[in-house]
């Protein structure tokens, strides 16, 4: 542990931070999920000598599509080759198609290109990231995996199917094992590979360190989440203005039951393998608030062994995440960072830190009803989607999971 200041945006310094060893600051390796393979070693991601893979983004004119596009525009591993949206856009440029909301260059340089439809016959890709709403998500991604695509999906569509992975690789890399399973009883050249609900993966980083020191009993949620989490245009300003909505349609579902698979096991291997879930009880409450980027989570969770404040906070600090000395290009430098701050983490001043690749966590303190709370802050449209799709895509790619790619 070592004491750090960090700078963030607009070159503000952010309160106290204390570090935990983290990605580049340890030299450990995870083992590739194919049985009888070396063990991945450190570096495997950055200054890889070999090709890279030609990329698509699906769904690339909305709000998670656009920052896919600038991740995407200028990566060491995928070279972006075509970006597909709706009907309504195909045929136009990116352009024209697109109502771009980003910092940086406009339109990432790609302004030019022609929107495709989204299918396999027009787009000609080895790995495809899907920002596609959940209902064309349903039928346009197996056609991709079936067409020998990797794809990497956003949409809740296929998360909690028993064949697919739901990963961040810093919790659960090695549930990349289940892919051949699923290639084959799908009868699949390619694959489907999921990342979480925006909330989810706040809570389950958050709540890894304590799984894994503890064990979980239950756990109690509210969430203060982003309007960029709605899409583009999103919730009218009307609406969302001076105000808290306390309902997100369809958001709590997943969010009480993704992370108990995401903090689960990997079981056997090969065709063999499957997936057992965690146990715990999750309850959520989802709200929706005046904050353009960023979802902070006030949790409340009952640990077995009950233990203190200072053994909680221990935990979060030493917590080595899997993908440890891997140098993954979009991983965070610091997976979870916590704040000393009686007033942190807060999303304006927190959250693009690391690329908004990092959880933060601030007032751990005792509960009286549940043991412990503590908030928590993460990315919604970097950690929460784009930036965990493609930190997905590297993970397959330094483990040579992609060496099936057609
Ligand atoms: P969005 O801004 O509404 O963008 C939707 C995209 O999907 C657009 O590019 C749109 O193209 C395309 N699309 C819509 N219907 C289509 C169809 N029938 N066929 C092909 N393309 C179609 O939504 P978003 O916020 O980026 O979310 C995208 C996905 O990521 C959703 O599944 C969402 O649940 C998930 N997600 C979002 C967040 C977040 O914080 N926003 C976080 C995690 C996950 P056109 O422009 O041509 O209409």
């Amino acid at each position: 542990m070592s004491g750090f200041r960090s700078v963030g945006r607009n070159g503000l310094q952010s309160a106290d931070f204390r570090i935990s060893p983290q990605n580049d600051d340890e030299s450990s390796a995870i083992s590739s999920p194919f049985s009888g393979d070396a063990a991945v070693s450190s570096g495997a991601g950055r200054n890889s000598p070999r090709p890279k893979l030609k990329a698509a983004v699906l769904g690339a004119t909305g709000v998670v599509g656009q920052r896919f596009v600038r991740r995407l525009a200028n990566h060491p591993n995928f070279e972006l080759v075509a970006v597909a949206a709706s009907e309504r856009s195909v045929g136009k440029t990116y352009r024209e198609a697109c109502a771009w909301h980003l910092d940086g260059e406009e339109y990432a340089g790609c302004g030019d290109m022609i929107v495709q439809a989204c299918t396999p016959e027009a787009v000609s890709a080895d790995i495809v990231f899907s920002a596609l709403d959940n209902e064309p998500a349903r039928h346009i991604e197996p056609a991709f995996a079936q067409a020998g695509a990797f794809v990497f999906s956003n949409a809740a569509s296929f998360r909690m199917e028993a064949d697919v992975p739901l990963l961040i690789p810093e919790l659960n890399a090695s549930h990349l094992g289940i892919l051949a399973h699923q290639r084959a009883a799908r009868g699949w050249k390619g694959a489907i590979v999921t990342n979480p609900n925006c909330t989810t993966v706040v809570l389950a980083s958050a709540l890894a360190p304590l799984e894994r020191a503890f064990g979980i009993e239950a756990v109690m949620m509210t969430s203060m989440q982003a309007i960029s989490g709605a899409g583009y245009p999103g919730v009218s300003a009307m609406d969302i203005s001076g105000n808290v909505i306390p309902h997100i349609r369809n958001e709590e579902p997943k969010v009480e039951v993704e992370s108990d698979k995401i903090l689960g096991r990997l079981l056997g291997e090969g065709l063999d393998a499957r997936q057992e879930a965690a146990k715990f009880p999750v309850s959520a409450t989802c709200t929706r608030v005046p904050v353009s980027e960023g979802h902070t989570l006030a949790v409340s969770v009952r640990l077995k062994g009950n233990p203190s404040v200072e053994q909680v906070e221990a935990a979060f600090r030493s917590f080595v995440p899997d993908t440890a000395g891997m140098n993954l290009h979009s991983a965070p430098r610091h997976f979870i960072v916590v704040s000393d701050s009686p007033d942190r983490p807060q999303p304006r001043r927190d959250v693009e830190v690391d690329g908004g690749m990092r959880i933060t966590i601030g007032r751990i303190r005792a509960c009286p009803v549940m043991g412990i709370k503590f908030i928590a802050l993460g990315h919604n449209t970097e950690r929460g989607a784009a930036g965990a799709s493609v930190l997905n895509a590297e993970l397959a790619y330094a483990m040579e999971v992609l060496r099936w790619v057609s």
